[in-house]
């Protein structure tokens, strides 16, 4: 059949093309279901001050585990929720998690939880408000969360952007530019941007001993933050030789597998209990 087309490449691509659309269809129905079944779940990831080891808040992640016990990334999974709309209902229910969490996580000290904001989310109209409404019902302040953006959020409307991120600030919440590096944005709009802290892109943290340009592009990073008074994570930190050479080029947190992946909530809080002691 494929024959007609007379053109072998197009053949396999279109071939290709159609398996793919096929399993995204089966994809986002059982995203839905997953969704009207509420088996999603937040995970948590502790973020450190490198200079103390002591935890100072958590990143909380998407976890989608299908009935046969299979795990879906986020990778894969959020930005399809984000092309059919469903990432909507399935970040109000993040938000909701994380701010009920938030406020267990209390006793503990002042532990910031940080939230990932998908771009269709922070463009709607109503999200500054839903935002607020969230907080109020679990009477929380603003200060305990954090908002992750990329810099392909801000990137779409820039001066719209601006603007909300002036006003969520002014509210208290805290505000995070998130795998900050990848984007194509120039190191100087950084300057208009209300943020307080920056998340270097685990491919930095990676690379910092085998590419001198990861050192360079790091060293730069950093020592722009400092300038504009703004705090630096260093993400996907793997090792003690990572975290070493982070913690000289003056990285103030870190967050990695080397000092703990994401977990359940439940574990989460014992971990916190041990490890602030
Ligand atoms: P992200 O926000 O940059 O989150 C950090 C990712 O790096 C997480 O992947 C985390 O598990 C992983 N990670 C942490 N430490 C290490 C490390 O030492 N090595 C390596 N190789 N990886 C590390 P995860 O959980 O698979 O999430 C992937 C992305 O999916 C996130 O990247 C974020 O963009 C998105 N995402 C996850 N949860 C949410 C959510 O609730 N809402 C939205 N909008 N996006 C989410
Ligand atoms: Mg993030
Ligand atoms: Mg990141
Ligand atoms: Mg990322």
């Amino acid at each position: 059949r494929a024959k007609q087309y007379g053109h072998n490449h197009f053949q396999f691509y279109s071939a290709d093309a159609s398996a793919r659309f096929q399993a995204d269809i089966v994809l986002r129905s059982q995203f839905q279901q997953a969704l009207d079944d509420e088996e999603l779940e937040l995970h948590y990831q502790p973020i450190y001050q490198l200079a103390t080891g002591r935890i100072v808040g958590v990143e909380a992640l998407m976890r989608w585990q299908l009935a046969d016990g299979r795990n879906v990334s986020p990778a894969e999974f959020i930005p399809l929720a984000e092309t059919t709309g469903q990432i909507i209902p399935a970040s109000e229910w993040a938000l909701d998690r994380a701010c009920r969490d938030s406020k267990r996580l209390q006793e503990f000290g002042d532990l910031t939880v940080a939230v990932n904001v998908s771009a269709l989310q922070f463009h709607r109209a109503e999200f500054l408000d839903y935002i607020m409404e969230t907080l109020q019902r679990h009477d929380l302040s603003p200060r305990t969360i954090e908002l992750e953006l990329t810099e392909s959020v801000l990137m779409d409307n820039t001066d719209y952007a601006i603007a909300l991120l002036r006003k969520l600030r002014q509210t208290g919440l805290q505000i995070a530019l998130d795998d900050f590096g990848t984007g194509f944005s120039g190191l100087s709009y950084l300057k208009q941007l209300p943020v307080t802290k920056l998340k270097i892109d685990q491919a930095f943290t990676q690379g910092i001993h085998s590419h001198e340009s990861d050192e360079a592009i790091t060293r730069g990073i950093i020592a722009m933050a400092k300038q504009l008074g703004i705090t630096t994570v260093a993400e996907g930190i793997e090792n003690a030789e990572q975290q070493q050479t982070l913690l000289e080029l003056g990285a103030e947190l870190g967050q990695g597998y080397y000092f703990a992946r994401p977990m359940p909530f439940d574990q989460l809080v014992e971990f916190i209990k041990s490890a602030n002691r």
